[in-house]
């Protein structure tokens, strides 16, 4: 029995080490054993080391024991660090004993695997060197995400996910059902985060986020986190500077805090770190103009899709503001722009290099009775969003907000093909396990 407290693995590089005793415990990465030694890399959250431990040190029944340890199983080591310079990063821990926590069934997974057998067995995938870098990551992205809302003096709010109607249209929203009557997962926070600018001003959540998305696509899944920001008073450049500082601050801080993370995964942190804004910001006329030109078949009105967006963004190096869409193409909640009764006041943010949208972003219609006119148009049912109409009839203020999706804005830092590769267990159409 070894007695804790134990160390981390990482801490067996630390040039004081040396010499030292150290307990150590994790996964076996590999082992293999020869002329009576075992050779095996330990992995725990900090790092891996390769331990050695010899049949005259173990004792000849442990040293058979942990011979038949398999790879993912887990165990417990004592023994004293060494300078190896055969060992990966010169160093090893010479154990004096070993204790086998579980010593594990043959591990299943293998590089040359089908990617549909990998998804089903995404429990044991995500311990692979390239999903472990990939969630740090994510993780310093999201840290660095809430301390710069923080800075910026926003609070984070928890609106629901079970509602009643669906935010942005019954199309693609996941119904449930709740107790008897209709209920939807939420689509958006947003009209909740309106609802909470009049006490708080400047609100954000960071919620799941559902979207019955049919279409099966590199940047969609059925499941995402997404960040919403909601800011009484702003108007639509405004919003766009607020949100250029945020990616600017997060690529910068993820760069910084997780340099190996992301040269390991193919972003050399310093890309990102040579970001610096203006963004450009190029009205959707201009936009249509330029694809045009590219030989696109788009015109007035013409949705900027994948194949648009792509082309608008695949010599980009930073990101760019697509601004004041045709009305006809965006949601009932967005603000006509004044003195253009054929645009609203939104903008989305494409990703350079073709990854297309991150943040969708706009000015939020204050008029009730074109609020009221563009929901009927809409086909909607009025009395579902009495509520929501009653925020413009007590203290309605200019407000704008935006909504980001956290895996969209990772798979273009981290450039993956395909959008599930920045989640630990994707939702999409085909799939909802494990
Ligand atoms: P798209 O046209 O790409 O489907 P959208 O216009 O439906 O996006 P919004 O409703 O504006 O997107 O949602 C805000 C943000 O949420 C988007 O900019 C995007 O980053 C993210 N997002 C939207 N749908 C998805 C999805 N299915 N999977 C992952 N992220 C998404
Ligand atoms: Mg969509």
């Amino acid at each position: 029995m070894i007695a804790g407290p134990f160390g981390a693995v990482a801490d067996v590089f630390r040039p004081e080490a040396i010499g030292r005793a150290v307990r150590i415990r994790g996964w076996v990465l590999r082992l293999r054993s020869s002329g009576g030694i075992l050779f095996l890399v330990l992995r725990d959250r900090t790092g891996t080391a390769q331990v050695t431990g010899r049949r005259d040190v173990l004792g000849p029944e442990r040293f058979d024991a942990v011979e038949h340890v398999q790879v993912e199983g887990a165990i417990q080591v004592e023994g004293t660090v060494a300078d190896d310079p055969r060992a990966p990063g010169g160093r090893e821990v010479r154990a004096r004993t070993i204790e086998i926590v579980d010593a594990g069934a043959p591990f299943p997974i293998f590089q040359e695997q089908t990617e549909e057998f990998r998804l089903d067995k995404r429990h044991l995938v995500i311990r692979s060197a390239d999903h472990v870098a990939t969630f740090r990551v994510k993780a310093e992205l999201l840290r660095a995400i809430r301390e710069f809302l923080a800075t910026e003096e926003v609070l984070e709010t928890t609106p629901p996910i079970l509602t009643a109607n669906p935010a942005e249209g019954g199309a693609e929203a996941f119904a449930i059902d709740y107790f008897g009557r209709p209920g939807y997962l939420s689509q958006s926070a947003q009209l909740y985060l309106e609802a909470m600018i009049a006490p708080h001003e400047r609100v954000y959540a960071l919620t799941p986020s559902f979207r019955a998305e049919k279409s099966r696509t590199p940047r969609h899944l059925t499941e995402y986190q997404h960040l919403e920001v909601e800011l009484a008073w702003s108007d639509l450049d405004g919003l766009m500077d607020f949100v250029e500082r945020m990616i600017l601050a997060a690529c910068h801080a993820v760069a910084e805090r997780r340099p190996a993370e992301l040269t390991a995964l193919g972003r050399p942190p310093q890309e990102l770190l040579g970001l610096h804004g203006p963004f450009p910001r190029v009205p959707y006329l201009e936009a249509i103009g330029r694809l045009q030109r590219a030989g696109l078949p788009v015109t007035w009105g013409s949705d900027i899709a994948t194949a648009e967006e792509r082309a608008l963004t695949l010599e980009e190096r930073e990101p760019i503001f697509i601004t004041r869409f045709p009305r006809e193409l965006k949601a009932f909640y967005m603000l006509r722009t004044p003195g253009d009764p054929r645009t609203v006041e939104a903008a989305d943010l494409l990703a350079p290099e073709g990854y297309g949208e991150i943040v969708g972003a706009s000015c939020r219609e204050t008029d009730v009775d074109a609020l009221i006119e563009r929901l009927r148009a809409s086909g909607a049912n009025l009395a579902d969003y009495e509520w929501y109409l009653d925020l413009r009839r007590h203290g309605n203020v200019p407000h704008a907000g935006f909504g980001l999706g956290v895996e969209r804005l990772l798979r273009w830092m981290l450039r993956r093909e395909h959008i599930r590769d920045t989640t630990p267990f994707p939702r999409t159409p085909s799939r909802h396990t494990p």
